[in-house]
């Protein structure tokens, strides 16, 4: 996917842009010709850095350098062969630092940040009953979900997600945050049986999505997707409509399945079948379906989700403390299955920090199978890269550091205390590093954050208009 340019049109990119360029020219021993003539100019160096690039082969320069023109990345290579092939308008040093992928959180509802710490500790319904769903029928607006989304993304620039799936209601004003802010997000409008602060009827909640997907269809930044809530709070007839939508327009199909083990009694009382069974039973599937949790899932059921190539977001954070119960991780990469990693909605986390999820994945699996090979290192981080991009059906594009995919990627600080000495980055990343390590995001090849500093969003603001929408849930549950 390299960019071949005619000797001619090298030297008048290089002309033009030679004042200005900052990059480091190679030096006369790496290039017989002089860096005007050998170097193609491009948007963005990042360089000199801990390149984990996530690709099939597993590749790690140490160092190595990225170049990235406008929304592609062109090259990954030695910091000496960059640096003689390209010039950067910007250029990041690295040096030091971990370059990899942006992280994918395949399951989230960004605006439920505002609900982050409301009630903790406490049985799952009596949760959602006495705290979420007064707390959502008074607070949730248009407003509120733009505050909310504001916020989640400013958390996920700053802990380096770069791309998100997302489920929740007035998903057009989680579209636009996501616009305001630079990040990447597959949003899917929800749908359910009973009424909801967007829509009456979920016959209205079709409407509002097919509106939805064809105002963001084409969207640079957003995927617009369709997202029955979940099998046990919707009818066969709505779930089968809502395939409809996503294979009419070609969109992802996000669903919640086999959270909780009172899900599949519903499933058995109601259809004599579980979950992932009635759902295969009536054809439900779309070619990119990602089901989050994916908790209740009998070895059956896992050859039938990988069968139909059913992506599932794992959320370890949120299955752990509602006490949802054990995703069957290891059987899941067994059998192939496409696997992603989420943080599900900060009501029920808390954070959305991505770090923490595959540290997460990796420990309560070992725990629970009596085995510390399982889900190793490179497997979270996997899941946490190219599995989610898989899981979302993005992997042409995103996922991993390779030329021709889009220029998400994040720049992680390996100095701290906590990460010295550092042996194994990819151990560091899963095991010893956090959020608030990360540096530098970059989102389509622009620089959303940059050594700390947030470019996309006011952050004095974000937090001040968070802070005020918090005063409105405190009331609603009073
Ligand atoms: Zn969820």
């Amino acid at each position: 996917m390299t960019l071949r340019l005619g000797i001619g049109s090298v030297l008048a990119v290089a002309v033009a842009f030679g004042a200005a360029a900052c990059g480091t020219p190679p030096t006369p021993a790496a290039s017989p010709q002089t860096p005007s003539t050998t170097a193609s100019d491009v948007s963005l160096v990042v360089a000199n850095g801990i390149v984990i690039t996530m690709d099939d082969g597993g590749r790690v320069l140490a160092p190595g350098s990225v170049a990235i023109r406008d929304h592609e990345i062109v090259a990954v290579d030695t910091p000496a062969a960059i640096d003689e092939r390209y010039r950067g308008r910007e250029r990041i040093d690295a040096t030091g630092q971990i370059v990899m992928p942006g992280l994918i959180n395949t399951h989230t509802h960004a605006p439920m940040v505002l609900y982050r710490g409301l009630a903790d500790d406490l049985a799952l319904m009596e949760w959602l009953e006495k705290y979420i769903f007064p707390a959502e029928a008074k607070t949730v607006s248009p407003e509120f979900v733009r505050v909310g989304t504001r916020l989640a993304a400013l958390e996920m620039i700053r802990s380096g997600t770069t791309l998100f799936a997302d489920m929740y209601y007035f998903e057009e004003e989680v579209a636009e945050a996501v616009r305001e802010a630079g990040i990447r997000g597959v949003l899917g409008q929800t749908i359910i049986q009973f009424p909801a602060p967007d829509a009456k009827t979920p016959e209205e909640g079709l409407k509002r999505t097919e509106a939805f997907i064809t105002r963001f269809a084409g969207d640079t930044l957003v995927t617009p997707a369709v997202a029955p809530h979940s099998m046990y709070t919707l009818s066969q007839g709505t779930l089968l409509a809502a395939r409809d939508l996503a294979l009419k327009y070609d969109v992802p199909l996000l669903i919640h399945l086999a959270e909780t083990q009172d899900e599949v009694r519903i499933a058995q009382e109601r259809y004599k079948r579980r979950p992932v069974e009635f759902l295969s039973s009536i054809k439900f599937w779309a070619p990119r379906t990602l089901a989050a949790h994916g908790v209740w899932v009998s070895d059956d059921e896992v050859a039938l989700l990988q069968a139909h190539g059913v992506g599932v977001s794992h959320n370890p954070e949120s299955n752990m403390k509602l006490a949802s119960g054990t995703a069957p991780v290891p059987a899941y990469l067994r059998a192939g299955v496409k696997l992603g990693l989420g943080t599900d909605g900060a009501a029920s986390n808390n954070d959305l920090d991505m770090f923490e999820a595959m540290r997460q994945a990796a420990y309560l699996h070992k725990l629970i199978s009596n085995d510390p090979r399982v889900v190793s290192a490179r497997e979270a981080l996997t899941m946490a890269t190219m599995g989610g991009a898989r899981a979302l059906g993005l992997q042409a594009r995103l996922g991993s550091l390779e030329p021709g995919k889009y220029a998400d990627l994040i720049v992680v600080r390996a100095d701290r205390a906590r990460q010295t000495p550092m042996y194994d980055p990819v151990s560091h990343l899963v095991y010893a590093t956090h959020g608030d390590d990360v540096v530098t995001t970059v989102v389509h090849g622009r620089v959303l954050m940059r050594d700390g500093v947030v470019r996309t969003l006011n952050e004095a603001q974000v937090l001040q208009d968070a802070r005020q929408a918090a005063e409105q849930v405190r009331k609603a549950v009073q």
